[in-house]
């Protein structure tokens, strides 16, 4: 049976075709292509191979150039114009609130950015707990130790949670850990009227 739901944040929140992944692409590309001091085309096949190696940008930055100026990475790739498009949501507040458990976010991205998204969406107070990946050693999905440790803080067993996020990687690894799961481009995250939200069996 599930008793709680942990909800992926960025582009499961709200929708990929927001502008908001677009600003944090861009910001993220000048930032490593700066600070390497080569062009973004001679640094992306390195940045794709890290990605597959790493769970984020920023573990292949500091396992594998010895990067160490986290606070100035995050600052850059988020600047607090990033959310200016999205909008309060809520259809999507009445929907989480409606299900029959609580729910939590689980996220690698940082704290005041998770908060900033959260706030513009108008889902303050909406979720039990929020799990960001500076509280994890800056180790987040696909790492297994990231969802136990989100398993372990609400005092669940992994099949008692589902888990919810656009990203295949991120789904098929908490499916490892034995966790139930979705991942959906659309339903949550969708600005579309005639795209109702979905029902979910517990
Ligand atoms: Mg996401």
């Amino acid at each position: 049976m599930i008793h709680h739901i942990l909800f992926d944040l960025d582009n499961t929140l709200y929708s990929i075709h927001t502008d908001v992944e677009d600003i944090f692409l861009r910001r993220l590309k000048e930032y490593i292509s700066s600070w390497l001091g080569i062009t973004w085309e001679e640094c992306e096949p390195s940045w794709r191979a890290g990605l597959k190696t790493y769970g984020t940008t920023l573990e292949w930055l500091i396992e594998e150039k010895g990067f160490t100026a986290k606070e100035e990475y995050y600052a850059y790739i988020h600047p607090e114009s990033e959310t200016d498009s999205l909008k309060a949501n809520p259809e999507l507040r009445r929907f989480i609130e409606s299900l029959p458990c609580r729910s939590s976010i689980l996220t690698n991205s940082p704290s005041f950015h998770a908060e900033r998204v959260i706030k513009k969406l108008e889902l303050e107070g909406v979720f039990q707990n929020m799990f960001t990946i500076e509280e994890h050693g800056l180790k987040g999905k696909p790492h297994a130790s990231f969802y136990y440790r989100a398993l372990d803080c609400l005092g669940l067993k992994p099949e008692e949670a589902l888990f919810i996020d656009d990203i295949p990687r991120y789904v098929e690894s908490s499916f490892r850990s034995l966790m139930r799961s979705w991942v959906y481009q659309v339903y949550l995250s969708s600005s579309s009227k005639s795209s109702p939200l979905p029902p979910i069996a517990m």
